[in-house]
């Protein structure tokens, strides 16, 4: 029987995520260290007893330590199950304009499936021939909207504060949603321009800085006005999506933001020992501020790369027949050791 009222949309394919441990994963950009001693500490002494109730539902207890740790006031945070559900929750609430939101043509792939799902116009802008984000082309553009990763996923490649402020203040009548994924491992944040501009709407995980990707819990950073806006949607739609123990966690993670900058700070080093290697044996590696690098091999095709790689347990993201990413591979940065023996399986295949 024909029935009625089904979606029927192409399901979106997420990173692959085997769970073999002897596999070196270096595929979804997850943090190369454990979770902090704080986090494992509040995990051990959490008490069971207090789930018999439902999370809180305006998780006040997280908010408040990451205004502390941001300088900002509560009412400028909304905390989400992962930062993806921040971003959608971001596009339900401030892209319903009839005109066509914005984005690189080479982004986060989420923002196209989003866009799609929630029927918003939008417009993919093309990178310059370096992948960067051209600066221009969102000013004086009639626009819904506009979304930027910066650093940009998966290119690396980060846009310095004056351009990204020169977008927010021409776009004063939209939205501009700034994805702050990977800001821990470069690049310069656009927290200073809440200060001057309510149309800036930021978004942070602690998937990659602070090593829970498997706890799902992201944070927006907003005018007062901005959030009182997608509280509402928020509440609307899933009111309590940062359960009790991930909110716990959260918390201690960042009252142990010195051991993160201790390991980001590493796993930045080992990235720009990685990068070096790679150039060595000619592969073109794209200048990256974050926890992996977009290359294109010399020598050997990317997808028979990462097939190689994959046959020796290692497993890295190829993003198949995508116009000009077809011919690179992103590598997430894994621990020196890991990337040491990454870079030794390479070598071989050209001695
Ligand atoms: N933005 C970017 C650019 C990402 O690469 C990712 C992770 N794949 C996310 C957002 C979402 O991360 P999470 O939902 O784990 O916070």
């Amino acid at each position: 029987m024909k029935m009625k009222g089904l979606r029927q949309i192409k399901p979106y394919v997420a990173g692959a995520q085997p769970q073999d441990k002897k596999m070196i994963k270096i595929n979804t950009n997850e943090n190369a260290f454990p979770p902090s001693p704080g986090v494992l500490q509040a995990l051990a002494s959490f008490d069971g007893q207090v789930l018999r109730r439902y999370s809180a539902l305006e998780n006040n207890a997280l908010r408040d330590k990451l205004a502390e740790n941001l300088g900002v006031n509560r009412d400028q945070i909304i905390v989400g199950n992962g930062s993806d559900d921040i971003l959608a929750l971001a596009f339900l609430s401030f892209l319903n304009s009839d005109d066509a939101v914005l984005f690189p043509d080479i982004t986060y792939g989420f923002y196209k499936v989003w866009a799609d799902l929630f029927r918003i116009p939008f417009e993919e802008v093309p990178l310059s021939d370096e992948f960067e984000i051209v600066t221009t082309d969102y000013i004086n553009s009639i626009n819904g909207g506009i979304v930027i990763a910066n650093p940009n996923a998966p290119t690396g490649i980060f846009k310095d504060l004056s351009e990204v402020e020169a977008i927010v203040a021409a776009n004063q009548d939209v939205v501009v949603i700034i994805d702050e994924a990977y800001i821990a491992f470069g690049g310069e944040s656009a927290l200073p321009l809440l200060e001057q501009y309510d149309n800036v709407f930021i978004t942070r995980t602690f998937s990659k800085d602070a090593a829970l990707a498997g706890l799902r819990v992201g944070y927006g950073i907003g005018s007062p006005k901005l959030i009182s806006v997608i509280n509402a949607v928020k509440n609307s739609y899933n009111p309590y999506s940062v359960d009790l123990i991930a909110e716990a966690l959260a918390t201690a993670a960042v009252e142990d933001y010195q051991y993160y900058e201790r390991v980001n700070a590493e796993i930045s080093e080992t990235r720009d020992w990685f990068s070096a290697e790679l150039r060595a044996l000619g592969f073109e590696v794209l200048p990256s501020a974050t926890n992996f690098v977009l290359t294109k091999p010399a020598g050997i095709a990317a997808e028979s790369l990462f097939e190689f790689l994959q046959s020796k347990q290692i497993y890295v993201r190829y993003f198949g027949d995508k116009g000009r990413l077809s011919d690179y591979l992103r590598i997430s940065i894994g621990t020196q050791d890991e990337m040491a023996k990454v870079i030794q399986v390479i070598g071989d295949l050209f001695v």
